[in-house]
Order: structure tokens, then C-alpha cells, then sequence
């Protein structure tokens, strides 16, 4: 891809469920799946668009999950948040060896291991052409990395948050499960709302509706979604 074909995009946000780490695995992360992410991304940073990256932890621990078997929900939360910090540093890894200089930020202090968050110097990486993954969340308890994309794509000034899930886009029904669901090409965020779209959490989609972050919902399972993203093509789903 060249500068030319980032159809105006200089700044994204990239949220990744701790899930699509998983690839065939049951547990971790699939080394195959964080290898091709870090060569999409690669292209990206090569293309001249600035990216930073929230990761999820849901393929290591879950609040909620957590919760159930009896552990207290806010330390299942801070479980949560540290989950995503190990997958953070997996990504990073990946990212490095795909020749992208990597910064981790954690919104809970993990001195040792990566920085903490602080927008300035989140920006600052940004325009030094450097990857930026945003760990641990928001760093409270209740929310979930969603709604920490949508916080950090409007406090880094994104153009555009992109947000990857197993399905390309958002669709009338569960396509697994209904053969007639069609895909929507853009949809508002009261739509996703009052439709009960289970794409994102509803803080998530308000934060991003009250501030006009645009979203799109795609596959990142597919290989190539995220340039043809980046070129403008219309894949996914545009809520906006
Ligand atoms: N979490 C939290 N606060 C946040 C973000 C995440 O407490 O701001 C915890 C929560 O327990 C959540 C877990 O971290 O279940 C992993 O995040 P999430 O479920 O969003 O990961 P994903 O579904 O994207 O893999």
C-alpha cells in the first residue's frame, strides 16, 4: 500500500478481542494469528497511517467469567485487565518482529514490563510512527476493553475506530443461526442500540455516538481486511 492509497486515514484505532488471539487454540495465543495481524499492521505503519491498538483479555480471563466460579467480580476484573497486559506484550513481540516499533501503555502500572498510559506521550509515539497498544482497559472495574477502544480512539484523536470480530460486520440476525440475516453497510449507533445489535457494549457505542468516532465492524480473519479497510473500500459494517 502506498501513502497515497490511505484514503485519508492518518490516525486508526484497532480493537482486538483477547478471542481472536485464540485462533485453534483453547487457550493463549495462536502464534499464526498474531503473526499475520503484525504483517496487516505492518503494511499500515508502512503506508504512513498511525495506529494504536486496544487488545482485549477474554481469551485468558474474564470479570464476568471469573465472577461465576466465585471469584470476587472487581478482582475478576483486575484479572481481566492483567490478561490483557500478557496479550499485550504478545502483540507487541509480533509486531516487532514484523519490523514495527512497538509501545505498550497500561492504564494499571506495570512499571517493569510497559509504560503507563499517558495521552500526551501516546500521541507523541503516534506521530513518531510507532505502534501504540493500549492495555488493561480503562483500568476500572465494570467496563470492558470496547468501551476502552472507544476512549482511546477519541482521546488519540482517531479518524476512524475499527473494531474486529468474527462476523464481517453487523447483521440483521445471528448469520449462524439464520441462513436470511443480511449484513447491514451502515447503520447509526441508536440503531445498534435500539436493535439490541450485540456487536459492542452500549457504553461503548454511546461514548464513540456522543463524540462522532465512526466505527467499522469488520473480519479481521479475513487476510487483507485491514488495507482494504484503510484504502476506503467498503467492507464491514459503517456505524456512524
Ligand atoms: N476489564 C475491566 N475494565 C476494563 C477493561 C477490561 O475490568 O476497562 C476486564 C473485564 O473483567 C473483562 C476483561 O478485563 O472481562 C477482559 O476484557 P474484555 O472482556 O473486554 O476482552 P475481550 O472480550 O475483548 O477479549
Amino acid at each position: 500500500m502506498t501513502v497515497n492509497e490511505t484514503n485519508g486515514y492518518k490516525r486508526v484505532l484497532l480493537k482486538i478481542s483477547g478471542e481472536a488471539l485464540l485462533g485453534e487454540l483453547d487457550y493463549g495465543i495462536d502464534p499464526k494469528v498474531s503473526s499475520r495481524i503484525a504483517r496487516e499492521v505492518a503494511e499500515v505503519v508502512g503506508a504512513g497511517v498511525q495506529i494504536g491498538v486496544v487488545i482485549g483479555g477474554g481469551n485468558i480471563f474474564r470479570g464476568k467469567g471469573l465472577a461465576a466460579s466465585g471469584i470476587d467480580r472487581i478482582t475478576g476484573d483486575h484479572m481481566g485487565m492483567l490478561a490483557t497486559v500478557m496479550n499485550a506484550l504478545g502483540l507487541q513481540d509480533a509486531l516487532e518482529r514484523a519490523g514495527v516499533t512497538t509501545r505498550v501503555m497500561s492504564a494499571i502500572s506495570v512499571r517493569e514490563v510497559c509504560e503507563d498510559y499517558i495521552r500526551r506521550r501516546a500521541v507523541r509515539h503516534l506521530q513518531k510512527g510507532r505502534a501504540v497498544i493500549f492495555a488493561a482497559g480503562t483500568g476500572n472495574p465494570f467496563f470492558t476493553t470496547d468501551t476502552a477502544a472507544s476512549l482511546r480512539a477519541i482521546e488519540i484523536g482517531a479518524d476512524l475506530m475499527i473494531k474486529a470480530t468474527k462476523v464481517d460486520g453487523i447483521y440483521t440476525d445471528d448469520p449462524v443461526k439464520n441462513a436470511d440475516a443480511t449484513r447491514y453497510d451502515r447503520i447509526t449507533y441508536d440503531e445498534v442500540i435500539e436493535r439490541k445489535l450485540e456487536v459492542m457494549d452500549t457504553n461503548a457505542i454511546v461514548l464513540c455516538r456522543d463524540q462522532s468516532m465512526p466505527i467499522r465492524i469488520v473480519n479481521l480473519s479475513r487476510a487483507g481486511e485491514l488495507g482494504r479497510v484503510i484504502r476506503g473500500e467498503h467492507v464491514g459494517t459503517l456505524v456512524s
